[in-house]
């Protein structure tokens, strides 16, 4: 049996936030979250667990990187639709009307 990434979950500005590391000493969950402005991530399992798991996590991180997108024209507004020009979410239109105030 060989180390096999399971699966890979994105957050919504397609981020890497989540993924499961299967290894023959036991599955290893890996999440990454946004610390002072770094991507750091922490893993969850047995510590031979994580040792094994250490290089699919590193070629995660290599093949698709954690720095958060600045733009994408592909992020949608999650009220209206439309293109969220500044990749978070919501666009400028309803960014004005719903996130402020
Ligand atoms: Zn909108």
């Amino acid at each position: 049996m060989v180390t096999v990434i399971h699966s890979i979950t994105f957050d919504k500005r397609e981020r890497l936030k989540n993924a499961v590391v299967i290894t023959p000493r036991g599955i290893v969950h890996v999440e990454w979250t946004c610390a002072a402005g770094d991507w750091c991530w922490f893993t969850s399992g047995n510590g031979d667990a994580k040792k094994l798991a250490m290089p699919a996590i590193e070629r995660i991180k290599r093949c698709l990187g954690t720095r958060p997108a600045a733009s994408r024209g592909d992020v949608r507004c999650r009220h209206c639709g439309r293109t969220s020009e500044d990749g978070s979410g919501v666009c400028a239109r309803c960014h004005q009307t719903y996130e402020v105030g």
